[in-house]
């Protein structure tokens, strides 16, 4: 076992450097893992772009890692072997909390940090309870997403849809076209709305029915005339942006629910009749995370097709040039950037 490994650190704002770095420490209670893709997530980003500022530097970034397991804790129960492709849940919740015992996991109140490390890097240790094995179908740069998607199931299950609902997902980045797939598996009619052409593409590749490429007034009246003028029964709106959450609010018909799954940054208001919500009966909310469930859920669709991921997938860059790949996201350049750390 190597005693250094490969990482990229973030040293401030758009500084990121590959260089060695202590391999992450291990104990009997844990699995040692060989990391071997990351995906670059909006939040690695934010913390690239001075979005949010870190107390101290340098900070690991990259929470959507996977790999193979390579050490087993002589404490560790659990059927592991060595060879074994895995997927970490970085979440580790406590169980017994107030929020847990609510089954409220995503707001756990005593997170148990360090018990599952990695990112961009080499190497990776995580407790097997976090640890899910990836189907031999799914190749690593798809399971990249059980993390994210996780997310998208935690916020799609805020919108309640059923079936034949008219359902909107207010842009088609990543997390929107994943939006996309999962409205469209519930059954729903999906609207797909962005700005730029190229996502509304993929939008329509993943099973989007219609497609809007408009800003807020043009986008609005689209969706009222493709439900009757009534408005759509479900909007998602995935990205943060203070005049989509306006439009959104503008969309949705007669008790339509509208979930704010994307925070805004920097943070921002919103222009904001309140009677929109009280005369249609709204049921805005939010969502934030993910729950271990949703973490196994996630990874079952990927296994079972029913969200395609690899047309998500727009880049997938070694360690070494892992700016271009925050540039690129910076830049809306691309969609998914998923980060080759080791791939033998
Ligand atoms: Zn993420
Ligand atoms: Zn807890």
């Amino acid at each position: 076992m190597p005693d250094k490994m490969k990482a990229a650190l973030l040293y401030g704002v758009k500084d990121v450097r590959v260089e060695q770095m202590d391999m992450p420490s291990m104990d009997e209670s844990k699995v040692l893992i060989n990391i071997k893709y990351c995906g670059v997530c909006p939040s690695d980003v934010r913390w690239y772009t001075g979005a949010r500022s870190a107390s101290s530097y340098p900070r690991r970034l990259g929470h959507e890692w996977v790999g193979e397991v390579i050490q087993i804790g002589a404490e560790v129960e659990e059927d592991f072997k060595i060879g074994d492709r895995v997927a970490p849940d970085w979440r580790v919740v406590c169980g017994k909390c107030h929020y847990c015992r609510r089954g409220i996991f995503n707001y756990c109140e005593d997170f148990g940090y360090g018990k599952v490390s990695g990112g961009f890097c080499e190497y990776g240790t995580a407790i097997p309870p976090n640890l899910r094995l990836i189907p031999s179908g799914v190749s690593y740069p798809e399971a990249t997403f059980t993390e994210p998607l996780a997310c998208c199931i935690n916020g799609i299950n805020k919108n309640s849809i059923k079936i034949g609902d008219d359902v909107v997902i207010v842009g088609t980045g990543p997390i929107g076209l994943m939006h996309v797939q999962l409205a469209k598996h519930l059954g729903g009619r999906v609207i797909a709305c962005d700005l730029v052409e190229e996502r509304l593409e993929v939008a329509k590749q993943v099973g989007a029915d219609e497609v809007i490429c408009a800003a807020k007034k043009e986008a609005i009246e689209k969706v009222k005339e493709l439900t009757g003028g009534r408005g759509a029964n479900s909007i998602v709106v995935a990205v943060g942006a203070p005049n989509a959450i306006e439009m959104a609010l503008q969309m949705a018909g007669i008790c339509g629910t509208v979930n704010l799954f994307a925070g805004t940054y920097p943070p921002a208001k919103i222009d904001l009749d309140p009677n929109l919500i009280h005369y249609k009966q709204l049921l805005v909310t939010g969502s934030h995370d993910f729950t271990p469930h949703d973490f196994t859920s996630a990874l079952k669709l990927i296994e079972c097709g029913v969200v395609k991921l690899k047309p998500i997938i727009s880049h997938i860059l070694p360690l070494e040039r892992i700016k271009e790949g925050f540039d690129t996201v910076v830049e809306k350049k691309g969609l998914k950037v998923v980060i080759k750390i080791t791939d033998k």
